[in-house]
């Protein structure tokens, strides 16, 4: 194989929303892309489905413009006491993620990219090349996920130790939306995250500790459970854990982490699309004739475009999984500044 030709410039791992936007960004780079992705379109996950405002905005750079319910802010709610916070600039959208897949797939397709049904497993580098899924590129972008197969294989996983485990189950229910916010109401051990995803479709999901019973945690939260009533659920429950994956780095050689295969903090901040969509940017625009100096000015950005949410997320985390859980509401009433500013940070 050494001294062929590469196939493609970049061949992407999973054709997920990161997978897809780092082929899209590839193409208008002028870069020829193959995304490998063993599911087929419409592609749906777990997912809160909300997409902050600077998730909307990135989308809309890549000619992407999917169709949803408007988000005007975030409420967190715990029994009697409710903290709104209404973005200050543009809006979010709250999109189901098989529209958010088709969207991206008809751009990725009208620039080019082409899509192959298959699974990236064992992978080959040299100098010149990597090569996976029958495909010889110059760059492997993996965007594989929170199980991410290429992390494991290119030895950048880091095993999270004494950390509490949480999972993330997602429904949607056939109920007109009764807010364009995106509300969190806390329970003791688990959160439920409402999103509008259409005019008539309201997204449900439930992050918590291991083995927590959907059915019994949502009757903990009787306000949802009026709003819901006997609204009928929409396909089947959707679920993904545990969320913490972490990474040792972003790169070996020729192959790049990207979005949650590069390491994923915890869905309850909800901008995990809006991150993977900076990594994506930040992943094609660094790509150099020099790996490892591209491989470096990769990694500056991935902890740039991450930090925020690297930070502010763990903290949150470890504030909710600790005797200050039942203060973060009450917190977030009483100092509305400090709660509008978390949430502007993370939402931009
Ligand atoms: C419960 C929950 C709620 C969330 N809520 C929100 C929210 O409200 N807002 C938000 O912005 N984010 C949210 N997130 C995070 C968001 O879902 C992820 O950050 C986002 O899906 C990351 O996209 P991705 O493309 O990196 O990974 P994925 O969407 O997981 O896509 C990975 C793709 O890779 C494919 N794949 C896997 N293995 C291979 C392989 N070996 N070869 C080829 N392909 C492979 C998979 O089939 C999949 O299509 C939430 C997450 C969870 C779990």
């Amino acid at each position: 194989m050494t001294g062929a030709t590469p196939d493609v410039d970049v061949l992407v791992a999973g054709g997920g929303p990161v997978g897809l936007a780092v082929a899209i960004e590839a193409r208008l780079a002028g870069l020829r892309a193959v995304v490998v992705e063993p599911r087929s379109t419409p592609i749906d996950k777990a997912c809160g489905e909300g997409l902050m405002p600077g998730a909307v905005a990135a989308l809309a750079r890549l000619g992407v413009h999917p169709t949803g319910h408007l988000l005007t802010g975030i409420r967190y709610v715990s029994g009697d006491r409710v903290a709104d916070h209404l973005f200050t600039g543009a809006t979010g959208l709250g999109v189901r993620r098989t529209a958010l897949h088709l969207a991206l797939a008809m751009r990725a397709q009208e620039l080019g990219v082409e899509v192959r049904s298959g699974k990236v497993d064992t992978i080959a580098q040299d100098a010149q090349s990597v090569t996976a899924a029958g495909v010889r590129a110059n760059w492997l972008m993996a965007c594989d996920g929170l199980h991410s197969s290429v992390r494991r294989q290119t030895g950048l996983d880091r095993p999270a130790r004494n950390v509490h485990r949480r999972f993330g189950i997602r429904r949607h229910y056939r109920v007109p939306p009764w807010s364009d916010l995106v509300e969190v109401h806390w329970g003791r051990h688990v959160e439920a995250y409402v999103t509008p995803v259409a005019d008539d479709v309201v997204g449900v999901a439930m992050l918590g500790p291991p083995n927590y019973d959907y059915d019994r945690s949502l009757a903990g939260f009787p306000a949802l459970g009026r709003h819901l009533g006997a609204a009928p659920t929409l396909g089947p429950p959707r679920g993904a854990g545990p969320l913490l994956q972490r990474t040792r780095a972003r790169t070996a050689g020729r192959v790049r982490l990207v979005g949650d295969a590069s390491g994923y903090v915890d869905a309850l901040t909800g901008e995990g699309v809006r991150v993977g969509l900076a990594q994506a940017a930040a992943a094609v625009r660094t790509l150099g004739p020099d790996v490892e100096r591209s491989s470096a000015a990769y990694e500056k950005a991935w902890t740039a475009a991450t930090r925020d949410y690297r930070l502010i997320t763990s903290g949150l985390v470890m504030a909710a999984g600790s005797p200050l859980r039942r203060s973060i509401v009450p917190i977030a009433t009483a100092a509305p500044g400090l709660y509008g500013g978390i949430v502007e940070r993370l939402a931009r």
